[in-house]
């Protein structure tokens, strides 16, 4: 097989054959039903809190409905202990509900929040803790729900990245009082846009399910000032569908992954993430590091590879917390977060998703060895 001259992107979706696809439409056209917890939503609301093996799942539109809604259905206020080192939807969820983002710095081996510094950047106005489990490798779970226990505060996982990730041989969506998932098209279990919430019980997902469509409980009863945040019968069957591929494509992600590792292992100056530990990860990203010892920066590597139509990514340049309406936060200042300042100039995101063929893998493996 030859090397494509087509784009590669960071990731591409793993599409079903469309003829399978078809039988599920002309389900919907039969039914008439398009939204409003259909069918198929409802089925893919039982089929993936089984597949995730978690009491109670709520479908959405999209993630960041999902946490905008899990901080309402929390009623959490005041401050938020985040990280910066995520994409700029966790932290808008915050703004979205008047709280206050509070930074504190990433841990330098899993880039995810430090557990050692929540403590330190709590006050009487913190309500909740925000962890991002980036790139799907999961965060100090233990630690941050015994900070958590200590002082009184909720955790809301952003888990947009780790779908299917499964720690000490559980579901890692089943950590924190809510935990949020992505079904966005760039992730690794897709509806389109779409996303889910986490919820430990009953009573917690109907306020979820009615927060999520304008607080409505019944024809003549609006409970909350909800929004809409329902996911359509199309997404949903989708959904469905793809379920059936998952394991198919993660493994060709993983040869992906295992490729890149053998390849750049001991190239000067470049670092893999290490596969986290006693974890079933989900292969939905590969960063590197490009340290000053590498032959180019990281910026350099970054615009040879576009060059070459290949489309790495910085995940995530710039930080949110540089970002205009968050850098003038005390804890947005680069003092206050100095690894993941670091990271955020190395880091580097090479394509990995299930139809990259060798070919094109190894166009990309030679571009970084220069
Ligand atoms: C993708 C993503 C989201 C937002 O999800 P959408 O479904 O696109 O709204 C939130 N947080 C992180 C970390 C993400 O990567």
């Amino acid at each position: 097989m030859e090397p494509t001259s087509r784009p590669i992107y960071v990731t591409q979706p793993y599409l079903p054959p469309l003829e399978e696809f078809i039988p599920y439409l002309q389900q919907i056209w039969k039914n008439k039903w398009l939204t409003n917890a259909g069918p198929f939503h409802n089925e893919l609301e039982a089929a993936l809190a089984q597949h995730l093996e978690v009491p109670h799942l709520s479908l959405f539109a999209n993630g960041t409905i999902g946490l905008v809604v899990a901080l309402q259905a929390l009623r959490i206020s005041g401050e938020v202990i985040t990280t910066p080192f995520t994409f700029v939807a966790t932290t808008h969820s915050l703004l979205w509900n008047g709280i206050k983002p509070v930074f504190v710095d990433i841990d330098a081996e899993t880039f995810n929040l430090d557990a050692d510094r929540i403590e330190s950047a709590i006050t009487p106005l913190t309500t909740a803790i925000m962890p991002v489990h980036c790139y799907g490798h999961p965060c100090d779970v233990d630690r941050i729900q015994r900070i958590a226990d200590r002082y009184g505060l909720k955790v809301i996982y952003d888990a947009a990245h780790a779908f299917d990730v499964r720690y000490h041989g559980k579901s890692l969506a089943r950590h924190g009082d809510l935990t949020v998932l992505s079904f966005h098209a760039t992730k690794s279990f897709n509806t389109f846009e779409g996303g889910a919430i986490v919820s430990p019980d009953e009573k917690t997902k109907q306020r979820i399910d009615y927060l999520k469509n304008f607080g409505i409980a019944d024809e003549v009863t609006v409970v909350g000032p909800g929004i809409n945040g329902k996911m359509n019968e199309v997404q949903a069957a989708f959904g469905l569908l793809q379920l059936r591929y998952l394991e198919d494509g993660k493994q060709k992600r993983r040869a992906v992954d295992r490729r890149y590792r053998t390849e750049l292992a001991g190239l000067p100056g470049i670092r893999c993430l290490p596969e986290p530990a006693d974890t079933d990860v989900n292969y939905s990203y590969f960063p590197i590091l490009v340290g000053p010892e590498h032959a180019s920066s990281r910026d350099a590597l970054y615009e040879r590879l576009r060059e070459h139509g290949i489309f790495a990514r910085r995940y995530f340049f710039p930080l949110v917390s540089e970002m205009p309406m968050y850098r003038g936060l005390p804890s947005a200042a680069a003092e206050n977060l100095p690894v993941a300042s670091r990271v955020a100039q190395q880091v580097l995101c090479l394509p990995i998703h299930a139809d990259l063929s060798v070919p094109d893998q190894e166009r990309v493996i030679q571009l970084i060895k220069g």
